[in-house]
């Protein structure tokens, strides 16, 4: 006789119900939009902070997923005071979020990280180190200056960041220096952002062409 299996998601950010609390106080549509795309590949690009929060990260995680991949974007829209809005990754329970990399094999997260002192530095993340390295490599090959972030808790290394709670339980985080961000757009605004540079475009598309080429060898070695 079959048992019936109630297969709980590991033990992601469900534990902690941080985004009701952010639903009360602010009003979706007004104080924040959320942007979700479905796709059928592999990956899930997520911009947890997006809008006002961590400028620029809404943009560039759109532009990374573009069509092969799914998108989950938490853009906070307020004039001031968006860091209300920051559920911090190891407890980011939105609801379709969940959904969206609870679908997803590997998720890849980009965040902005503030420290003046960070130069234009891009600080790679996370559990899954072997993608984190291609990306790396790519990156740098683009002119981007790479790094490990120095301090742990903006490594993505925790099993609860939403980083790693795609069905491979490791992924990609990206800590994004303001000095390199502010690179990408004409100014971090919410207007400066509608005007990006070809800083931006290097970024989006050597993080694009690793996971093109890894979807392709996923696809391969299932059909193979
Ligand atoms: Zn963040």
């Amino acid at each position: 006789m079959n048992e019936v299996v109630i297969r709980r998601r590991k033990a992601c950010p469900i534990d902690s119900p941080n985004f009701e609390e952010l639903s009360q106080n602010e009003t979706a549509g007004v104080d924040y939009r959320i942007l979700l795309r479905q796709a059928k590949a592999e990956f899930a690009i997520v911009a947890p902070h997006g809008g006002g929060i961590e400028p620029g990260t809404s943009e560039i995680a759109d532009a990374i997923a573009g069509e092969e991949f799914s998108l989950y974007d938490l853009e906070a829209l307020k004039s001031s005071g968006n860091h209300d809005l920051h559920i911090t990754a190891t407890r980011f329970d939105e609801p379709m979020c969940l959904t969206v990399i609870g679908r997803s094999k590997i998720v890849v997260t980009i965040h902005g990280e503030h420290s003046e002192a960070d130069g234009e530095g891009v600080f790679v993340g996370g559990l899954n180190h072997i993608l984190g390295t291609s990306l790396g490599a790519a990156l740098k090959d683009a002119g981007f200056d790479i790094r490990k972030h120095p301090d742990p808790k903006l490594q993505g290394l925790e099993p609860k960041n939403l980083c790693n709670c795609g069905t491979s339980t490791k992924g990609v985080q990206f800590e994004l220096s303001r000095s390199v961000r502010q690179g990408m757009f004409s100014s971090l605004s919410r207007e400066g952002r509608k005007h990006t540079t070809a800083r931006f475009g290097a970024f989006v598309e050597a993080v694009r062409s690793v996971l093109v080429e890894q979807t392709a060898s996923l696809t391969s070695n299932a059909s193979g």
